[in-house]
């Protein structure tokens, strides 16, 4: 690493010495970014990478709401404005009972990468709250829905920081959360996207990560002289990316044999049959475990990481961070996986990742990999500003177009700037690069 850039890291950790996540992120951006830091010494001059790793704006409120008993519950809500240098703040919202500063500040850090690899004109931001809205009503979800907008509204607008979902988050919440929006402030704006179709939402806005994911692992390994077809394929997760990276990846010739949630994994031989997980879990919202009350061949295991235990050619994590470790990862490889998709934010460890990249796996890093959604948004964004909807064919072409740009872009960095194949390296870079120029341009104040 650069000596500027270990410095910067070294004074992070010393900082945030309690936010591991966030540390995580940034110990893997600051150490690839070392050859670009090499080449551009006014970076150092202009403070670059101390403003880079510090929020514009962080906000974090009291959310009190009713339950169903008419108890009062008060959970903490997050908004963390990482950096607008190229667009308006622009990341999702997490409702998980994890959520803490660590998680939405690793997550806004990543987000400005992500969207500017997107090379669409939006900045980096993150938030959410420790409300887990697993078992509650909807009523209970509506009242926390309202209460948390009721702050957050101050906040965002369609040209300051556009919110959208993420873990805990669909079309239910962000209604919820869009109602409230309008109710206060009486705009009718783009503020929110994954809306529903009645209101302003994209078509393709649901499949668009797990499609993007394919788009961009396809891509991979048709430069690598591969491809889906006829492969076997491990999804984590049976969630909004999961269950469209499923679909597209069996579309595009692959069978893929297993999902999980954080209870336990089903394992299907024949083919995860998608009508029954999308009744369960779009529909009925029940755990993974009841696809074999549909499916008798398949069977069903407690606990989540044995799902890494299947032996499949390609492995797609769809559900949260840090959900492949070293060990994890070491089984992977000995069962011979030749590629690995980050659907789900950092869900592999760095041990994990250096695992994959020493046994010459190929490694879709997440900032790429996953970029298919805050692009689907963005264009959500433009079809609001226009007032025009686009159809599925036009947006899910769209979709396609950018994330085999983004692999072109990261597969050029790689090159350029580390080694051929890096492309965890060539994400960052390419990311940063930017960005930089944006901050670089905008002046240090
Ligand atoms: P969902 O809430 O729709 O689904 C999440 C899935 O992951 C569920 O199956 C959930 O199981 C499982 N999961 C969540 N937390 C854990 C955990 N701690 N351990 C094991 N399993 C867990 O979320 P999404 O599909 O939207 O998001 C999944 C990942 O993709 C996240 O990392 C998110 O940041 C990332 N992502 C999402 C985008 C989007 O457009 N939605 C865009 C880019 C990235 P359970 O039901 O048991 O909680």
């Amino acid at each position: 690493m650069s000596n500027y850039a270990q410095r910067v890291l070294d004074e992070l950790k010393a900082r945030n010495a309690h936010e591991k996540e966030f540390i995580q992120a940034a110990t893997e951006i600051l150490t690839t970014l070392k050859p670009v830091i090499d080449k551009h010494p006014e970076f150092e001059k202009a403070g670059l990478l101390e403003r880079f790793v510090e929020p514009e704006r962080i906000i974090m409120f009291r959310v009190p709401w009713v339950d169903d008993n008419g108890n009062v519950q008060v959970n903490r809500g997050y908004r963390v404005q990482f950096n607008s240098a190229i667009g308006p703040y622009k990341g999702g919202l997490r409702l998980h009972p994890s959520v803490n500063l660590s998680i939405i500040k690793f997550l806004g850090f990543e987000q400005i990468l992500k969207n500017s690899l997107t090379g669409l004109p939006i900045g980096g931001g993150k938030g959410g709250s420790d409300f887990d809205p697993k078992g509650k009503s909807d009523t209970e979800v509506m009242h926390f829905c309202q209460s948390f907008m009721t702050e957050l509204y101050r906040h965002i607008g369609a040209d300051v920081d556009v919110p959208a979902g993420d873990i805990g988050v669909g079309a239910r919440e962000i209604g919820y959360l869009y109602g409230q929006y309008k109710r206060i402030t009486g705009l009718y704006e783009g503020v929110l996207t994954g809306k529903g179709l009645t209101y302003g939402g994209s078509l393709a806005r649901k499949e668009a990560t797990g499609f993007g994911l394919c788009y961009f692992v396809d891509a991979m390994l048709k430069a690598n002289g591969s491809s889906f077809e006829g492969k076997t394929v491990v999804i984590s997760g049976s969630g909004n990316v999961a269950i469209y990276a499923c679909q597209k990846a069996t579309q595009l010739g692959a069978k893929v044999v297993a999902l999980s949630d954080s209870n336990g994994y089903v394992y299907d031989p024949n083919g995860i049959n998608l009508d029954v997980v999308k009744q369960l879990k779009e529909v009925e919202r029940k755990r993974i475990k009841e696809y074999v009350t549909a499916v008798p061949t398949a069977t069903y295991t407690e606990g989540c990481s044995g799902i890494w235990t299947i032996p499949c050619d390609i492995a797609l994590p769809c559900a949260t961070q840090n959900e492949i470790d070293e060990a994890s990862a070491k089984t992977l490889v000995a069962n011979g996986v030749k590629a690995v998709g980050e659907g789900a934010n950092m869900p592999s460890t760095l041990e994990a990742t250096k695992v994959f990249q020493d046994a010459g796996v190929l490694f879709a890093p997440a900032k790429a990999a996953n970029a298919g959604g805050v692009a689907t948004s963005a264009l959500e964004m433009s079809q609001n500003s226009m007032r025009l909807s686009w159809t599925f064919e036009e947006v899910d072409a769209k979709l396609k177009g950018i994330m085999e740009g983004i692999f072109a872009k990261v597969d050029e960095a790689a090159k350029e700037y580390a080694t051929e194949g890096d492309y965890v390296a060539g994400a960052n870079i390419a990311g940063f690069l930017k960005v930089a120029d944006a901050m670089m341009a905008q002046g240090a104040v």
